[in-house]
């Protein structure tokens, strides 16, 4: 399973812990759940998904007649899958001929520009044409950032001098993607998402640069999410995820922190399919996301 490795802190954190409490208390009782929600919550699941979550499995206790802790197990892991349900395995949303256009938003340092890079990985090893676009005209050092990651992956980036417009450097990546024939385009946006409204103008403006030369894209525009931040993360999909144009998400960093619970919460509150996740600082270190499996390997 691919997400074994890369969660170990959170299954540490979470279902060590979680069994842990199963062998000391043995039966299931009132503060056997309540050692559990605070369980759940101190792994980021978030306290509305954790007190849905426990509603359901005393239902599932009662219906099953279980009273051995022991046996609560998979009625967990299968509780988890359930509120995860979405349209996860839907992959990216490809061109099906001609150009694939990838948008990236999110907040500085989240992880955007490593996925981006990660991505292109993939894409070239798929053995797809890949051209970046560095549409991050705003952070110094964004730029040069990108540029690192195509020399390091082996593809051209398009870009223009720190403070253009980056609807203009859109305009010319699409332009050299469709002279070049390249099969995807990943571009790199300003996380300057403090409020939702200078997010909706900037990608209103990329978008339909976008759109005037190819009237297909973007074909999807990907939330890049820090895992280690937790809560955080669930806010900031909350707030910009479900209005702005955005029809995806990408945790980040799920290696480096034991709040992997927050994928859970972030899939039982929001619409948004979680597309990607990144369990590493290295170029093959992403992978596209399933619940199952990534509830599978927690348990592991
Ligand atoms: P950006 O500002 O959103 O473009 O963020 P960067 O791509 O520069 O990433 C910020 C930091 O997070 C860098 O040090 C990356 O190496 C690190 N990073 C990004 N993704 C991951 C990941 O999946 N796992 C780990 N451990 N680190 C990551």
């Amino acid at each position: 399973n691919i997400f074994k490795d890369g969660l170990s802190k959170t299954r540490t954190a979470f279902v060590e812990k979680v069994e842990e409490l199963i062998t000391r208390r043995k039966k299931i009782d009132e503060q056997f759940y309540e050692e559990l929600e605070e369980i759940l919550i101190g792994a980021d699941v978030g306290v509305n998904t954790v007190m849905q979550l426990i509603d359901e499995l005393r239902v599932e206790v009662k219906k099953r007649k279980i009273e051995d802790a022991a046996d609560l197990q998979p009625v967990l892991s299968e509780k988890l899958i359930e509120l995860m349900k979405g349209d996860d395995h839907a992959g990216l949303r490809m061109a099906p001929s001609g150009i694939t256009v990838i948008l990236f938003v999110g907040v500085n340092g989240v992880g955007k520009t490593t996925t981006i890079g990660k991505l292109a990985h993939k894409f070239k090893s798929e053995g797809k044409s890949v051209l970046l676009a560095a549409g991050d005209t705003f952070r110094a050092g964004a730029i040069e950032q990108l540029e690192v990651w195509g020399q390091r992956v082996g593809v051209d980036v398009i870009k223009q001098q720190s403070g253009s417009d980056p609807a203009a450097v859109m305009f010319d990546a699409v332009q050299a993607a469709k002279q070049r024939g390249v099969d995807v385009l990943l571009c790199d946006t300003a996380g300057r998402l403090q409020n939702k409204t200078n997010l909706m103008e900037e990608l209103n403006k990329i978008f339909r640069v976008i759109q005037r030369e190819l009237p297909d894209a973007p074909h999807e525009v990907l939330l890049v999410l820090d895992a280690t931040t937790g809560q955080n993360a669930l806010s900031q999909a909350k707030l910009f995820g479900e209005k702005s144009g955005v029809t995806g998400l990408v945790l980040t960093k799920l290696d480096g922190t034991a709040k992997g619970g927050i994928v859970i919460a972030i899939r039982n509150e929001l619409s948004l399919p979680v597309k990607l996740v990144g369990l590493g600082e290295k170029m093959g270190d992403l992978q596209p996301f399933d619940s199952e499996q990534f509830i599978h390997a927690l348990f592991a």
